[in-house]
């Protein structure tokens, strides 16, 4: 049986500040070439620890297919 799990997205908005990736459990997030975040789907557990101390609230949980 196939497991979904969530994952974390980022919008373009992002000003690459660099706060959701000190608080990530999972080391997921990077900063992609300096401008934006970027989280690996095989890392994030989907805890929304990253969405909740975004100061822009550009970060969003979904869920994998
Ligand atoms: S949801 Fe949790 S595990 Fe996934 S990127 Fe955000 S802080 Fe990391
Ligand atoms: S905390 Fe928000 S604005 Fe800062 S790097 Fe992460 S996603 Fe971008």
């Amino acid at each position: 049986m196939e497991r979904k799990f969530k994952l974390c997205y980022v919008s373009d908005e992002c000003v690459a500040c660099g706060t959701c990736m000190k608080v990530c459990p999972k080391n997921a997030i990077s900063i992609n070439n300096g401008i934006k975040a970027k989280v690996d789907p095989d890392k994030c557990i989907g805890c929304g620890k990253c969405a909740k101390v975004c100061p822009a609230s550009v970060m969003r949980i979904g869920e994998r297919i």
